[in-house]
């Protein structure tokens, strides 16, 4: 499969790149708003093409797929032309600034007949994997309840953007809370119906919040609670999943790493238990590539997107009108 990059980025730097290369991928162009930007990261990368351009991917045709790694807010034209030029889409998360630009990117793709997925990383980790297949096979019950820890310190680099411009996307909010919601539902396989939550600015940024904590209510009953931050350095991660007949806890395993522990508690004792420890972007490469094939669906769907970021927008409501929100699905059915 020959790639074009839009946007030269740290994630496409640091992870997509060697996830591309890794399933037998080229990455065969990389498209910035600055044609400087362009050059030194196609010269950093061994990248043959480069530009400011989006026709230079675009109007190649041998190239047939695209991974959109820009601000948030450019996710949604550059996603609508990729489309139209019959490209296969894998779109960093959240998808758009609003349910309607994702909603509309999501539709275009169906009607192209184009794959269109959304990078969520954490569902394609051989942990979460785990944890998820414990639960299916009843291992702790009935579950009652899911906790996620997700605050971290966002590093120097990256405390651009997402700590200063809410009309670029900044925010922990479409940052984090986004990725959870998509393994609170990858995990307990059921839709968030209602939230509620609190956020703060703490002083790292200006003008969006970098900390939130949130309680969401389930079809089943069960209950999550959401923890992100960008202001947190020693706080650790993980997840807990408390069920009636046990509990799952895995620590250090909301990151971009394979790692982490998990241990299975139940009547019988504590049991560590064992998973893969694949990369988790070139698992979702390679998912989205058999999808291409015609093998299956993307680890995670435009519409897997689309519930993730109705989830998170209706966090970032409850925290800031105070009010318990009803998350709005109605355009994902
Ligand atoms: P970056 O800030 O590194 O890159 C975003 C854009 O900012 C780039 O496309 C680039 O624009 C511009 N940019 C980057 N570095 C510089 C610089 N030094 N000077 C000027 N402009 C710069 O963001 P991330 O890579 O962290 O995030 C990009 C997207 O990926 C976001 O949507 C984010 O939510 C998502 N993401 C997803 C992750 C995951 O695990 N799924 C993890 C991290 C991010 P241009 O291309 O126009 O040059």
């Amino acid at each position: 499969m020959r790639w074009g990059l839009i946007g030269a980025s740290t994630i496409a730097e640091q992870h997509m790149i060697g996830a591309i290369r890794a399933t037998g991928g080229e990455v065969a162009a990389v498209v910035s708003t600055t044609k400087a930007r362009a050059r030194d990261f196609a010269a950093r990368h061994g990248i043959p093409t480069h530009g400011a351009t989006l026709a230079l991917i675009l109007d190649d045709p041998s190239i047939r797929a695209v991974y959109i790694s820009s601000t948030n807010e450019k996710h949604h034209a550059q996603a609508l032309s990729a489309i139209a030029a019959g490209k296969h889409v894998l779109c960093e998360k959240p998808l758009a600034m609003t349910l309607d630009e994702a909603t509309e990117m999501v539709a275009a793709a169906e009607a192209a007949g184009v794959i269109f997925a959304t990078n969520h990383h954490l569902r394609c980790s051989g942990s979460h994997r785990a944890v998820r297949d414990l639960i299916a096979q009843g291992r702790i019950g009935r579950v009652l309840s899911l906790r996620l820890f997700h605050a971290v310190h966002l590093p120097g680099n990256l405390q651009g953007w997402r700590i200063n411009d809410a009309g670029a996307g900044g925010g922990v909010i479409p940052d984090i809370t986004v990725h959870d919601a998509d393994v609170a539902r990858f995990l307990l396989g059921e839709d968030p119906v209602a939230v509620v939550a609190q956020m703060t600015a703490s002083g790292m940024g200006q003008g969006v919040e970098d900390s939130v904590m949130s309680v969401w209510s389930m079809p089943s009953g069960a209950m999550v609670f959401g923890h992100e931050s960008f202001t947190h350095p020693f706080a650790g991660s993980g997840l807990e999943v408390h069920g009636t007949h046990g509990s799952i806890f895995a620590r250090g395993v909301m990151t971009q790493q394979p790692k982490g522990e998990i241990e299975l508690v139940t009547a019988t004792g504590r049991e560590a238990v064992s998973f893969p420890t694949h990369n988790l972007y070139a698992q979702g490469v390679q998912d989205f590539l058999s999808a291409v094939a015609g093998q299956g669906a993307p680890a995670a769907t435009g519409r897997d997107g689309i519930a993730s970021l109705a989830v998170a927008l209706a966090v970032r409501e409850a925290a800031r009108t105070g009010i318990r929100q009803t998350v709005d699905y109605r355009r994902t059915a």
